[in-house]
């Protein structure tokens, strides 16, 4: 997490917009014991501005505009007027398309190539897809004709959940919120939403976006702060809160799985991973390279679903290796507006403190670092920033931390294999469970594999190809429950079945 706890003197050196507020009950509000933590630029570690840190007054605020939406304006609101609402949302982050890229770029530090090809436009595509997802998805009917119910007729009915918080991590802030935010409303639910602490800004941006929009005040919330005894706490563990749905890390959705067990509350969890990729010998290598490379360093390797460890077949090892590291030495780094840059840096300098941590940990474990493993030399004006170099290490053994726990940095492990069933035990021989990526141009082969693998998202001959109607979500320790498509529907919404005598 960025650096926290600034005093309250710092804030009048600060212009008015660079203070990011709670959005409650339609309006930008301060914490009322006035306290905030910093928000840092990763690129140079410059204040980007003060966040105003939630307490129980705010969460409760804020879940009670919530559930006064639900029960008056939003709630009475047909299906269709919802979605029209909701393609309006969609449309006018299209057309503040730019700010909401400034505000994702300053906040993660990452290109601007980047962003602006997923982060922005899958953000504004949540609310559209779910909309849709909804009007489209048929009703459940079974009719009842049996000599002892003389004719019966059963249909589901789907009610929103009611009020749900959603806990966000920093990774692809606006995009994860969204994959949320926009399915929840879709489904008639109204939300309290808590961005990480780390990236505040689209998430605050979006309030402004939900107001030109006409959406009813109270229909989404934001409170801002960190996770224990703030107001992740506070949120989660909030009695008037229905469903919690969460992206982070396994061991953040363990103590909000205990807190949504008072009360039986409903909850959706999408972790970490730890994700194999297996390259067979019969693979187009240069798809292979460069579907490695977007998957092993994209977003300087922080995304859940980002390679880390990866099973090549041993004929093509050593060309793999090379060709891989000269994929990463073409690898420019830079700051988000350089048009050259397809490599940023990571998102705090506390975050690269723990995946350097990783890097000597790795020559401790024995690994022989092919490329990377330490800190770049940065012109001056980015050298406090928190800036990485990606790396490949080959050689550690299968029992190596390095190889067990997600780092979620841009680094990645390549070990040889010989056979598919030595690839498959390789791949599933880890506590999580996201996606596996694989490489083969044998279409049994691929068949074979992909279905022994022990995640929830398979990629063959390709990586991160989403089609918002199907299943997302992670086996193991990688999550519970599935979100996307009609899922996400099953989870917005508790199905009612009604059943009519005739
Ligand atoms: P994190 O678990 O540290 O934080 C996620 C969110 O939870 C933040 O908003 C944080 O403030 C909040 N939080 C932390 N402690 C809390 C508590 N006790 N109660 C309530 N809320 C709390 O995760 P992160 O570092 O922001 O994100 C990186 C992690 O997210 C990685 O493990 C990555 O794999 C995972 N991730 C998973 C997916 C997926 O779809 N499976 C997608 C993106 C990221």
């Amino acid at each position: 997490m960025k650096n926290q706890g600034s005093a309250l003197t710092e804030r009048a050196i600060l212009p008015e917009e660079k203070t990011f507020r709670h959005f409650i009950n339609g309006e930008y509000v301060d914490s009322t014991d006035g306290k905030t933590f910093e928000n840092r630029d990763p690129v140079d570690n410059s204040l980007i501005g003060l966040v105003c840190e939630a307490g129980q007054k705010e969460v409760d605020a804020a879940v009670r505009a919530a559930r006064a939406a639900l029960n008056g304006p939003w709630g009475k609101l047909t299906q269709a007027d919802r979605v029209e609402l909701l393609n309006r949302v969609a449309d006018r982050i299209n057309e503040r398309f730019e700010e909401f890229l400034e505000a994702e770029c300053r906040d993660t530090g990452k290109p601007r190539s980047v962003a602006s090809h997923i982060d922005i436009p899958r953000g504004a595509a949540n609310f559209k897809a779910f909309s849709e997802t909804l009007a489209n998805h048929p009703t459940e009917t079974f009719k009842l004709d049996t000599p002892d119910s003389q004719g019966a007729l059963n249909y589901g009915h789907r009610v929103p959940k009611g009020v749900v918080a959603v806990i966000s991590p920093w990774n692809l802030p606006l995009l994860l919120m969204t994959f949320k935010v926009g399915p929840a409303l879709a489904c008639g639910n109204t939300v309290v939403v808590k961005p990480s602490e780390e990236t505040p800004a689209t998430a605050t941006l979006l309030g402004e976006v939900m107001n030109e929009c006409g959406v009813p005040t109270g229909v989404y919330n934001v409170v801002h702060g960190l996770g224990p005894d703030s107001a992740g706490e506070f949120l989660t563990a909030h009695h008037d809160v229905d469903a919690i749905t969460f992206t982070g890390e396994t061991q953040t959705g363990e103590i909000i799985m205990r807190a949504a067990s008072v009360g039986l509350r409903n909850v959706s969890m999408e972790c970490g991973g730890k994700n194999p990729a297996i390259v067979f010998a019969d693979c187009d290598l240069d798809k292979a390279i460069e579907g490695t490379m977007r998957s092993s360093f994209v977003n300087c390797g922080q995304v859940c679903l980002g390679t880390e460890r990866i099973y090549v077949e041993q004929p093509i090892f050593d060309d793999f290796v090379a060709r891989l590291k000269a994929g990463v030495e073409g690898l420019k780094l830079g700051r988000p507006e350089d048009a050259d840059a397809n490599f940023g840096p990571l998102v705090s300098l506390e975050h690269r403190e723990k995946v350097l941590s990783y890097y000597k940990l790795a020559v401790a474990e024995g690994a022989t670092v092919v490329v990377g493993g330490g800190v770049p030399d940065m012109d001056e004006t980015m050298n406090d920033g928190a800036w990485i170099e990606p790396t490949i290490w080959i050689g550690a053994s299968d029992d190596a931390r390095i190889v067990n726990e997600e780092i979620f940095g841009p680094c990645c492990h390549i070990r040889p294999f010989d056979t598919e069933e030595e690839a498959i035990n390789l791949a599933n021989d880890t506590d999580y469970g996201l996606c596996a990526a694989i490489w083969t141009e044998n279409l049994s082969r691929a068949t074979r594999v992909a279905e022994a693998m022990e995640v929830g998202l398979v990629w063959v001959n390709s990586w991160f190809l989403r089609d918002l109607r199907t299943a997302f979500g992670g086996a193991k320790q990688s999550g519970i429950g599935r979100e996307g498509g009609v899922h996400s529907l099953n989870f917005y919404t508790e199905l009612k079945n009604i059943c009519i005598k005739y």
